[in-house]
């Protein structure tokens, strides 16, 4: 029977019930073959697929620590394999690669783990693809299948999978919990996950991203004034917006750079191409984050101003801006509160459906201006 320690657990937060199953399936060797996890962004599904290979691979009961551990947190292990759909779908041929690797031998681990994010997004051809393999991987195989919500998963893929459900973690909770892992005071941690869409991790690597503070500090300059400007400050505005968002993706490239130079001496050519591919992949990600980050951010200020003209300050999010919201506040009308919002939502789909967030940004900003000046 292996022990397992706590560390590579730590990093599961909030999730006691999931992470409790997970550990007494390890630990006493009764591991599936199929597991599907299911939960909201942020609820730490991928995370647990880590601790679950760090358990698996680690002879130190998920330490956490070890070479092992580091290399599987990091996705550079070659026996723990993270995969993400290449396209809008998960597509028969890379399904295929898939299969084929599956059924390659270990290379240093007891077993092999694949995470397949995003399995919401097979569709039946590559679905039809997987089931045997998912049904039956050969023994030393453990494959995780990531989802935000059960009923977008296909039933053929869903039925052949153990699952196992996270859960979105309360506000106050997860308050608490940026608090202890950031020492950031309450009001900040507040701020943060009103600007990381209330997804915990997230507010917790935006409170340690200079840059990413930065460009809400930005947006947040801009709304405060945003009534008294002129159409071209606008537009200039909107550019050195953009400009501060672009900020933080320079630091994570440096970031990559790093794990690229750290990973070298153990990695494979295989290995090195799929990190590469990797961060190709997270960069994009977070360059779009960056501007739902800043949508975000506006939503959360403009319903600071709603709840503040209906007298509940309680529930305002960003304490810092709290003397604009209170000026907005007094004279804005709910319904006109309600159409800000919507000139965000417009925005969000418009950012969905690809337009440049130059324009996305210059034409949210000029709505919400209007909206502030004729706010009955
Ligand atoms: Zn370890």
């Amino acid at each position: 029977m292996i022990r397992v320690r706590a560390c590579a657990w730590d990093d599961l937060v909030g999730q006691k019930r999931a992470a409790t199953y997970l550990r007494r399936a390890a630990e006493g060797d009764a591991v599936s073959h199929a597991y599907l996890f299911v939960g909201p962004t942020g609820t730490g599904k991928k995370t647990a697929a880590r601790a679950l290979a760090c358990a698996l691979f680690c002879d130190d009961g998920a330490c956490g620590s070890c070479g092992t551990c580091r290399r599987i947190r990091s996705a550079t292990h070659p026996d723990f394999h993270l995969v993400a759909p290449e396209g809008v779908t998960y597509v028969v041929s890379q399904i295929h690669d898939v299969i084929h690797d599956v059924n390659l031998k270990p290379i240093e681990a007891p077993r092999k783990v694949y995470v397949l994010e995003s399995v919401d997004r097979f569709n039946d051809a590559s679905a039809n693809a997987f089931l045997k393999t998912l049904e039956e991987p050969p023994g030393d195989v453990v494959i995780i299948l990531l989802a935000g919500d059960f009923d977008d998963v296909l039933p053929t893929i869903a039925s052949r999978c153990q699952v196992v459900r996270f859960s979105p973690v309360a506000p106050s909770t997860a308050r608490a919990l940026v608090v202890e892992r950031t020492g950031a005071s309450e009001d900040e941690a507040r701020a943060a996950l009103a600007a990381a869409g209330q997804v915990m991790p997230r507010a917790i690597d935006f409170l340690n991203s200079t840059g990413r503070r930065n460009a809400r500090a930005a947006i947040m300059a801009i709304l405060k004034r945003l009534i008294v400007m002129d159409g071209h400050d606008v537009l200039v505005a909107a550019r050195e917006l953009l400009t501060a968002v672009r900020a933080p993706v320079e630091e994570m490239k440096g970031a990559q750079a790093e794990e690229a130079e750290e990973a070298r001496e153990y990695l494979s050519k295989g290995v090195a191409a799929r990190m590469e591919k990797r961060h190709k992949r997270e960069l994009t990600a977070y360059e779009r984050d960056g501007i739902t980050e800043i949508l975000s951010v506006t939503e959360s200020w403009l319903r600071d101003c709603l709840v503040m003209s209906r007298d509940m300050p309680e529930l305002v999010n960003n304490i810092d801006t709290a003397d604009a919201t209170a000026e907005v506040a007094a004279v804005i009308s709910v319904p006109a509160a309600l159409r800000a919002l919507e000139c965000v939502r417009t925005a969000r789909e418009r950012i969905a459906y690809n337009v440049s967030p130059q324009l996305v940004v210059e034409a949210m900003l000029f709505d919400i201006q209007e909206v502030l000046r004729c706010p009955r």
